[in-house]
């Protein structure tokens, strides 16, 4: 078996090279402090300076004014499915607007449902979740409490290519799946969550992006921990956060902005990226079944299928021994999944389309 595996895992993903080596050097001793990150205080003046770049970075690479808080929680993106309804939909009367088009968005559905009334907008159970809604099939409640949906559906390899949605309705998006991984109109929306371990660092972490203004009216007794507001003044600092997580997302915007040249830049690698793998699946005369609509295919996660499943463990056993990890489905689907995040390298792609025509040459 190959020992440099090639990560293709829909998460946690692939770290760029220099930042890995930056975090293998920081284990030791962090230069400027003379200690190992992994016990580095959190109350310490260092500290302090990476969130509030990290903040920055992160602004910046959104293109966001300094009127959006930016906060880095714990409880993966699965809390903010219990956190967002909490804040937005508890003690309401008007119900939230939800879309559901995967497994991800399904899995926010009922933790919504409990804080308050949610609106099913469109749901894709009937299609098989092969594709997302066009316009016409979207009707949007103008009243809604705010709208929820998730951006790349990371099971399905469903991307939304465009913003949806109404201006004057409070726009709340999961992006943990492509975010920063291109540009896009992010200042439409009035708070985006991501958790770090596909485009931009390892577990522990999730950034929550929110605009100012749009807790008033939240409701008063909440739990400390979770509540943003709580969370804004204490500058994500409540309690003891995921210092080495923090730190590594930090080297990842230095990284995005400096080494790859912005989300106009990253967005293009990865356009590019994703074009190769569905090129080698389109040619493949049915040998390999995309699973995604194709306008709705997902830049980040190429997932599709073969004839049988024994053709498909022989695949997942080929390719690991060729050196391409994590390409099994995610469990809820099977099949099979690509998932090309930002620290994945154009000539991983290459390699394993190169496996995949030699695979189907093979056994066609
Ligand atoms: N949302 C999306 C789009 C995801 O892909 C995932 C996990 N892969 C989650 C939410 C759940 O994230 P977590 O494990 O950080 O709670």
């Amino acid at each position: 078996r190959e020992r440099n595996q090639l990560n293709f895992s829909g998460g946690p993903g692939a770290l760029p090279e220099s930042v890995l080596r930056q975090l293998q050097e920081a284990i030791h001793a962090v230069p400027e402090v003379g200690l190992s990150i992994l016990g580095i205080s959190h109350r310490s003046d260092w500290f302090a300076a990476v969130v509030a770049e990290l903040q920055s970075n992160i602004r910046g690479l959104l293109g966001l004014p300094p009127s959006y808080h930016v906060l880095f929680l714990q409880g993966g993106a699965t809390q903010q499915f219990s956190m967002v309804p909490m804040a937005l939909l508890a003690g309401r009367s008007r119900p939230a607007d939800y879309l559901q088009t995967g497994y991800w968005s399904g899995k926010a559905l009922p933790e919504a449902r409990r804080e308050g009334p949610v609106r099913v907008v469109w749901s894709g159970q009937a299609c098989g979740f092969g594709r997302l809604p066009r316009d016409e099939e979207l009707d949007f409640a103008s009243d809604a409490a705010y709208l929820h949906y998730v951006s790349n559906e990371t099971v399905e390899g469903l991307q939304f290519h465009r913003v949806i949605g109404r201006d004057e309705v409070p726009r709340v998006c999961d992006m943990s799946s492509d975010f920063l991984s291109a540009p896009g109109e992010f200042g439409r929306f009035s708070m985006i969550y991501a958790h770090a371990q596909k485009n931009i660092g390892p577990s522990g972490v999730t950034v929550v992006v929110l605009k100012d203004g749009l807790l008033d009216g939240a409701p008063d007794a909440m739990p400390g921990f979770l509540d943003y507001r709580r969370q804004i003044e204490a500058g994500s600092i409540f309690n003891t956060p995921p210092v080495f997580a923090i730190y590594a997302v930090l080297l990842v915007t230095r990284w995005l902005r400096d080494d790859v040249g912005g989300l106009a830049a990253m967005g293009g690698i990865n356009a590019a990226k994703a074009r190769l793998l569905y090129r080698a699946l389109d040619r493949a005369d049915g040998f390999y079944r995309p699973r995604a609509a194709v306008p709705d295919r997902s830049t980040m996660n190429v997932a599709f299928t073969l004839a049988s499943p024994e053709l498909e463990k022989r695949f997942l056993a080929e390719a690991e021994d060729a050196g391409f990890s994590g390409l099994a489905g995610h469990r809820s689907v099977g099949g099979i999944r690509a998932s090309i995040y930002n620290g994945l390298q154009l000539g991983a792609v290459e390699k394993l389309v190169g496996f995949m025509d030699d695979y189907r040459r093979r056994h066609r």
